[in-house]
């Protein structure tokens, strides 16, 4: 199932600009090598211990993206392999990703999230805190720090328009930003949107990086 699943997206994608980040957390080992199996090679997890005993386990050539809330005291697990960081939603956890890509050596590119759902949610930045933050040219003096994108996640709903109205406010950031806000280390490149859910709105929204577990993997067991 997960192979026939990979190569469904594939398919659906392949006349598209948008590449897929396979959500991966919760599943085991065995569920991933089915995935790379089938020619999977980027995979979202979303707790930094989880994602690093992974990354030793798997092939080196997996991209490894983090797309959960990201602590500072955890970001050391993953700062000298992880690829690329979505879940940007503080300066003081850009401070830190600085800290650890200097002491490896690095430099780890990383999203912005930016909070765009009609509903409550602690994680990100709304558009005027974003706007300020560029700003204030302040990650400038974070060299090792590159900004490549935004994220964003619609409001948990069966309402398309909403979702859609949503995309569609992140892709205008996005692009108000790549117009008019870009420095040498911020830069739009990726619009990362869209789950198992709602991944064809966002694809027509303009995303390049759905995020997809539910719908490769099966639906995730908690307990
Ligand atoms: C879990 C998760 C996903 C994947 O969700 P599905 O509905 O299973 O596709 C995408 N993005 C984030 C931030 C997640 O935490």
């Amino acid at each position: 199932m997960i192979a026939k699943n990979i190569e469904k997206f594939n398919e659906q994608l392949t006349s598209t600009h948008c590449k897929l980040v396979a959500v991966s957390k919760t599943k085991p080992i065995e569920d991933l090598q089915l995935a790379y199996q089938a020619g999977q090679r980027i995979f979202g997890e979303n707790k930094s211990q989880e994602m690093h005993s992974k990354h030793e386990l798997l092939a080196k050539d997996i991209q490894w993206h983090m797309i959960g809330h990201l602590q500072r005291n955890k970001v050391k697990y993953i700062a000298p392999f992880v690829n690329l960081v979505h879940s940007i939603d503080s300066i003081k956890l850009i401070k830190e990703i600085q800290k650890e890509a200097i002491k490896n050596d690095r430099t780890i590119d990383c999203l912005l999230q930016v909070y765009i759902a009609k509903e409550e949610t602690k994680f990100g930045f709304d558009e005027e805190e974003v706007m300020t933050l560029l700003e204030s040219k302040e990650l400038l003096k974070f060299d090792q720090v590159n900004i490549v994108g935004l994220m964003g996640m619609a409001t948990n709903t069966t309402d398309k328009d909403q979702i859609r109205s949503e995309f569609k406010d992140l892709k205008r950031i996005f692009d108000f930003i790549k117009n008019s806000h870009e420095t040498s280390n911020v830069q739009m490149v990726e619009l990362s949107m869209g789950m198992s859910g709602d991944y064809q709105i966002a694809i027509e929204e303009g995303s390049t990086l759905i995020r997809v577990g539910s719908s490769i993997f099966g639906s995730r067991n908690y307990a």
